[in-house]
């Protein structure tokens, strides 16, 4: 069980599991990167588990499925597991994640949100007689991220659940969830991590970088996002011809939001060096800001940042 200095959290679930009553809506709330996933999951395994052991007995054939797929859920590797549907005008849709284990289901948005198709799939899994343990589990990744619809089309299968399904919620911002599902949930709340627990899994002994991400795992992730494309925008402005070239074709293989970071800072470190060639300035900010507005049109990007640094020369 790996739920790290959640040492207040692990007690209140291993009283719930002990006395036999463990609500069938539990919901996890508090900052990215703290563990509300991997406590879900943990705590899951011995929800299925067929022994009936807490945090699960690691030997039954549940527990044996259930981790491989815990394990892909919590890599990333959602390719292989994504499970497809209809919606009602016929429109293959995606619905949640699920591996072979046959009780488990784990409920991701679709893009940013989780919408009504999805909720209508989880109600009917919901009902399903579980097959291979004595419950059947739901994760949901994201409960701020249900639009108002599916909010809605959720809580009715809250109301009145199957006994034997249990429902584990995570969520950032508790604010975005509806009153009437957390008035429906044992909330539990999850604090930052501790610097013991941070230096554990990120091997980073560094007090100024663990104050810096606020305890939380996927921010000092995005923290170091920032400096490597922080990094790979000096390289573009100082580089010689042969790195000038390298970055541009690293950048071009960029997701979104690490092009668009690339351009905010691009922007921001050319305004601060070039400001006093007003004229090169101007030209630069617009190609900067025509580019940045169509990237989600799928604008060449490589072609745009070669055009900016044959402006500015060099
Ligand atoms: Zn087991």
């Amino acid at each position: 069980m790996r739920l790290l200095n959640q040492d207040r959290v692990r007690r209140v679930l291993e009283s719930m599991y002990n006395k036999g009553r463990v609500p069938n809506t539990i919901l996890f709330w508090g900052p990215s990167g703290v563990g509300k996933t991997v406590a879900a999951l943990d705590f899951g395994k011995g929800l299925l588990c067929r022994k009936g052991v807490m945090w699960g007995c690691g030997e039954c054939e549940s527990c044996r499925v259930y981790e491989s797929i815990a394990d892909r859920i919590l890599k990333g590797e959602w390719d292989e597991i994504k499970y497809y549907g209809e919606s009602q005008s016929g429109r293959k849709i995606f619905l949640y994640l699920k591996g072979e284990h046959p009780d488990f289901i784990f409920l991701i948005p679709d893009g940013h949100v989780i919408k009504i198709d999805q909720v209508r799939a989880v109600k009917e899994f919901a009902w399903e007689k579980p097959v291979l343990s004595p419950a059947k589990l739901i994760i949901v990744e994201g409960a701020d991220l249900l639009n108002p619809q599916a909010g809605d089309a959720f809580l009715k299968s809250l109301e009145e659940p199957p006994y034997d399904t249990f429902f584990i919620l995570t969520a950032v911002n508790i604010k975005n969830i509806l009153p009437t599902i957390i008035s429906r949930s044992f909330v539990i709340e999850f604090g930052p991590l501790d610097f013991e627990s941070f230096r554990e899994i990120t091997g980073i002994d560094d007090k100024e970088m663990y104050e810096l991400s606020g305890g939380s795992v996927s921010r000092l992730n995005k923290l170091r996002e920032k400096a490597s494309v922080r990094e790979m925008v000096n390289k573009f402005l100082e580089g010689d011809a042969s790195t000038v070239f390298s970055c541009i074709q690293k950048i071009g293989s960029y997701n979104e939001d690490d092009v668009v970071l690339f351009f905010d800072l691009l922007e921001e470190s050319i305004v601060g060096k070039m400001s006093t060639n007003v004229e090169m300035l101007e030209r630069v900010i617009d190609v900067i800001d025509e580019t940045r507005k169509d990237i989600p049109k799928g604008v060449n990007v490589t072609l745009a940042i070669a055009y900016i640094k044959t402006i500015i020369g060099g």
